[in-house]
Formats: C-alpha cells, structure tokens, sequence
C-alpha cells in the first residue's frame, strides 16, 4: 500500500480543560500527518491526551490552540470522514444484527432498498455471516465488537480511528479480530483509507501499524514517531518484530540509557559478569507498590516513608523497589522512588494487559532468556528442576541458585511464559499463542 496523498493534518495542536485555578493543559503543541494507506497507532500512559487527541480528529472537540485540516481544508465541527470504534460499541439490544447495522445506514441516508444489500455485505465482510437475525445477547464479546466494525465501515469512513478496540475482549477473540481487521486493511476490501488506533498494548501496536506515535503525559505531547517495516503477516518471534518491541519499551520506560541497567549477563558465562540477582518478590506485592505510587502526587513517594504504609520490613521494601527499577517500572535516586510511564501504563492496566507487559519485561532479563532457551531446546520444551538448578549453579552458590529458580519461575507463571508441574518437578515453556490469519469471509 503506497503512502501518497495527505488525508489529515493537526498542526500544533493544545488542548486546555477547566477554568480558573483548575485549568490545565492536556496536550500541548501536538502536530501529526495522516497519509493515505497508513496504519497508525497512538500509544502512551493513561492521561498523555490519547482520546482527547482523537476527540480532536473526529472534531467532538474543538482545540485550544492549532488546527486540523482534512484534505487540506480547516475541519469546522464533526468531521464526516472519520468514525470511532470505542472499546466497547454500544448496540440496540432489541434490534438483530441485521437491524443494528441498517440503522446506522438508515442515518447516513441510505434507501430503504439499498440497506439491506449493504448491511448483509458489511456483515459478510466482518465475518459474522449466519449472524444477521442474532440479537446482541446471543454474541460472543468478539461478535459484538464486530457488529460494532460493520456499524463504523457503514458509513465508509474515509479515516477510521478505533479507541483500544481489543482491549475489553478475551485474549483468543482480541487475537482472531485483529488478523480479521488486518486482513480487510492488507486486502484493501474496506473504503477506509487510513487507521487510527489508540492503544497502550506495545506488541499490538507492532503487530498491526505501519508506524506508533508514542506520547509521553504532563502536558501531553509527542515525543517519538516509529515506522514499521516488517511485511504482514508478522511474526511476532522474529528478531525483528521482538527488537521493535523492545524499542518501544525503552522509549515508554523513559530510559534513553536503557543498558546502563546493570543486568549482567547470561549465567554460566566465563570472564562474564554474573546475571544481576532476581528480587525474591511476588508480583502481586510489586503491582500494589505500582498501585500506590500512582496514586501518590506526582508518581513519587520517599522509599523509607514506604515502609510503614506498605506493612514490609527494609529489606524486604528494597527488594521490591529494585524489582521495579529493574523492569523499567520505577526509577530511583536518593532515596526516592518515581513511577516511569511504564509503571504508570503497569499499574493502571487490566490484568491482562499487566501480564503482557511483564512478560515483555522478563524477556529482556538475560537470567529468563537463558532459561527460557533451554527449555526451547530441550525435548518438549521440558526440564527437570534438578537440572536447571545445577546449571544456575555456574553462577550462583546452591542455596541463592534456589531462590532465583525459584523467583525466575513465579514471575515466569505469572506472564504466562512459563509453567512448573509440581508432580514431576519439571519446569516447561508455555507454548506461545497461535496468531490467526482469519479471512474476510471466515
Ligand atoms: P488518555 O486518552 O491518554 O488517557 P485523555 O485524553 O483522556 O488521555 O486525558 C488527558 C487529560 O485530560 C487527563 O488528565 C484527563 O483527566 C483530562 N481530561 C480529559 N477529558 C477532560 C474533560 N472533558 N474535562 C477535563 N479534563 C479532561
């Protein structure tokens, strides 16, 4: 798909809500262009303006300061060339499938005649064929979702912009309309002409845009514009795909000196430092650690003050906070410790989206990739506990070698990366989830 005419223009864009003492801005001098044939997604912490940017595009909203041209015209009011798909679509629970999607012809001022041969087309095309005499209640969330993407494609927009689209699905159905999606944009069978995705879901971001704009909140505001260039379908365990991943995290993570984190290397590495030790920490403590600093003014809290408000002794407290610093989450310095956008993004997502970003984090740790090629190489992506303990052993005295399999292993469960089987003390490679390259029609 060729990226040729210009569709959108928001040039130096801010944005100002409340009065008097409370207002504030919330985005600040935000310039962005849209060409024809691009797939952007917009990605940052809850509250860099992400929405209020789209409200802008869509002119719900109405800027501050800046302008946003459409075809090079100055965009006055709603603009007629883009929709939104929200999280969550809201759909007429009396009306079928069928009827949902003709109302929203019947208010774009389609025939009576014409509606009925369209809705069944987009319903086709969404892949929910079988489906036009359903009632809401009768869908899969998936399912829903999808008649929420016919209802926006009806009025064939020229710009669709889509609002986390994935993010209230369960992980299977968020997978099977994603390569659904993407496989009505690479096969050009939709009006659309330019996507516009806001997310705070990295891999997604990779997987399905041409480019990521990445913004950064307090004002909000751009602060890196990435292309893409790896051909669909992407393979989400190519080096490629992975270092763009990675990329992206540090850029999120605030840490332009993303090495200088001292992570040692692999274990068992003659002439090598050492892996830095993993914290002895569950997950659950560190995302309660998330949790109160991002509720704490400015994502900052003075870590001997943690102490007695988390219920945890020193050590134990220490623990933690380099657990956080080591995954990108917090940083620290003279006794302080401050949320990274990161930590902000970890702390106020779902459960699921906690996972993956953790699990993206742990890959990065020399200690989990060392085991987790192991286990890829051994037979069954299996390992006795035994034997991995003994190898840790290269690098560690017995005793801390236990802890660390020990941590290694919990974190691993919780991203869903890794499993133990208690009977037989192995420890096992989760098998990585299968990406479906859905059809239109299917
Ligand atoms: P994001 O989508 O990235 O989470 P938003 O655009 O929703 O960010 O919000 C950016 C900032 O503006 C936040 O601090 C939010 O609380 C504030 N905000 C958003 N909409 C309004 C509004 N209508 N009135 C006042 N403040 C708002």
């Amino acid at each position: 798909m060729t990226a040729n005419g210009v569709i959108l223009e928001v040039q130096n864009v801010s944005q100002e809500y409340g009065y008097g003492e409370r207002r504030f801005t919330a985005i600040q001098d935000v310039s962005l262009t849209i060409r024809e044939g691009e797939y952007v997604t917009l990605l940052g912490p809850s509250g860099c303006g992400k929405s209020t940017l789209l409200r802008i595009i869509t002119g719900l909203n109405r800027p501050t300061e800046g302008k946003v041209l459409y075809r090079g015209q100055l965009l006055q009011g709603v603009n007629p060339h883009a929709t939104i798909v929200f999280q969550t679509f809201a759909l007429f629970p009396w009306l079928t499938v069928q009827q949902n999607v003709e109302m929203a012809l019947e208010a774009r001022g389609v025939l009576p005649s014409a509606r009925t041969v369209r809705a069944l087309k987009l319903i086709d095309l969404v892949g929910l064929d079988g489906f036009e005499t359903a009632y809401p209640r009768e869908l899969s969330g998936g399912m829903r979702q999808k008649v929420g993407f016919a209802r926006a494609l009806a009025v064939e927009p020229e710009l669709l912009c889509l609002d986390e689209p994935f993010s209230a699905l369960d992980v299977l159905s968020a997978e099977s309309l994603r390569g659904e999606l993407l496989e009505l944009w690479t096969s050009n069978s939709m009006p659309t002409r330019a996507i516009l995705m806001v997310t705070h879901n990295i891999e997604e971001a990779v997987f399905m845009s041409g480019r990521i704009v990445i913004m950064e909140k307090g004002p909000g505001r751009v602060v890196a514009d990435l292309t893409v260039d790896l051909p669909h379908p992407r393979q989400r365990k190519s080096h490629a795909f992975l270092s763009l991943v990675d990329r992206v995290y540090a850029i999120l993570a605030g840490q332009t000196q993303p090495e200088k984190i001292e992570l040692g290397s692999v274990p068992g590495q003659p002439g090598q430092p050492r892996p830095r030790a993993l914290p002895a920490i569950f997950i659950g403590e560190l995302a309660g650690l998330m949790e109160h600093l991002d509720e704490a003014p400015d994502n900052w809290a003075d870590i001997y003050r943690l102490r007695e408000l988390l219920h945890v002794d020193s050590d134990h407290l220490l623990a933690l906070t380099d657990a956080a610093e080591m995954l990108g989450f917090a940083t620290i310095q003279a006794g302080d410790i401050t949320l990274t956008p990161l930590g902000e993004t970890f702390a106020e997502a779902s459960i699921l989206a906690r996972k993956e970003i953790f699990a993206a984090r742990l890959r990065r740790l020399p200690m989990f990739k060392w085991l987790l090629d192991m286990l890829r190489a051994a037979e069954g992506n299996r390992l006795k506990w035994n034997v991995v303990h003994t190898a840790l052993q290269m690098s560690f005295p017995p005793d801390e070698a236990e802890k660390q399999l020990n941590t290694v292993v919990s974190w691993g469960r919780y991203a869903e990366l890794l499993g133990y089987d208690d009977d037989d003390e192995v420890i096992y490679a989760e098998t990585e989830p299968v990406v479906h390259q859905a059809t239109a029609s299917g």
